[in-house]
């Protein structure tokens, strides 16, 4: 690639979110944390499906994972790193940081590391907040993040949800903490008619024409020049997978359409664009990366 092109290929950063599929916020509500250990296990033998995507693309990704899941599934984590992928942490069991307080989460994010890391053999340096769950109302996690040493974070959607957000985050890099490197780099949005919406993945990309998310990714790499951040989960390569059948209509049309599609659009997503690992990312965006106290 010239350096001197108009518009040199940008490296995005590829990025899974390793839960299993009782996990997922949508199911908060009905399926109880103390109940995880009678339900089947799913996530070993999709992440070996979302390994096997990225050998045949030729891409290496982050797998942000549970600690939860690292206890109970370590041959899989360690199949992610000798893969060349990036291990990182997703916190222990998915509880969102905004129902923490400061020294809860710094307890949560501490023990979710120690147990990646012994099982792994890998420095962890990176995190993700279970449902992009930093925003307004917890400054002082990236405090704690900037503490305990992490290089980066990608745990804001800079967008309105019915979940999540923080419309107010820039959508691109920035630096939280002042005097500290740490990084958060924000999941993709694109600018439509003057608004934000989320383009980084999850349930818009399965559920959305791939058009769309061909669209937003192109806006990012050519109008504003940057990397884009997308993520989606082992569970939505299993179209097998149980239902819950408590969960509401809502969260049902989200987490089951398409999930037989959505190889195919992975596919599509890792042969067009270029894809990396979040730390590499990360040490790319150093310089672009705007102060912002949080
Ligand atoms: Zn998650």
């Amino acid at each position: 690639m010239a350096a001197a092109s108009a518009s040199p290929v940008l490296v995005n950063g590829l990025s899974v979110d390793v839960e299993d599929w009782f996990q997922v916020g949508a199911f908060e509500n009905v399926i109880d944390r103390a109940d995880w250990d009678s339900l089947a296990l799913r996530v070993d033998r999709n992440v070996e499906r979302v390994l096997a995507l990225f050998a045949d693309a030729q891409v290496h990704a982050t797998f942000f994972t549970l600690g939860w899941v690292a206890q109970r599934q370590p041959s899989v984590i360690r199949k992610i790193v000798a893969a060349g992928h990036e291990l990182a942490s997703h916190g222990y069991d998915h509880a969102r940081v905004f129902t923490f307080n400061r020294s809860q989460f710094a307890e949560d994010i501490r023990v979710a590391r120690e147990i990646l890391e012994d099982c792994s053999g890998t420095p962890v340096t990176g995190y993700r907040a279970p449902s992009f769950s930093i925003d307004h109302r917890t400054p002082w996690a990236f405090e704690e993040l900037a503490k305990q040493g992490y290089a980066y974070s990608s745990s804001v959607a800079p967008v309105v949800h019915d979940h999540y957000g923080w419309p107010s985050a820039p959508r691109f890099s920035f630096k939280p903490v002042e005097g500290s490197d740490l990084i958060e780099i924000p999941v993709t949005t694109a600018m439509l008619r003057g608004k934000r919406v989320a383009a980084g993945g999850g349930g818009f990309f399965r559920v959305l024409p791939y058009g769309f998310s061909r669209w937003a990714i192109r806006q990012v790499n050519g109008r504003d020049r940057r990397p884009a951040v997308f993520y989606f989960h082992p569970w939505e390569v299993d179209p097998t997978q149980p239902r819950v059948a408590q969960a509401t209509m809502r969260s049902k049309l989200r987490h089951y359409t398409n999930l037989d599609k959505m190889a195919g659009k992975l596919t599509n997503l890792l042969d067009e664009f270029r894809w990396g690992r979040m730390d590499q990312l990360a040490a790319r965006e150093a310089d672009l990366a705007v102060e912002m106290a949080a």
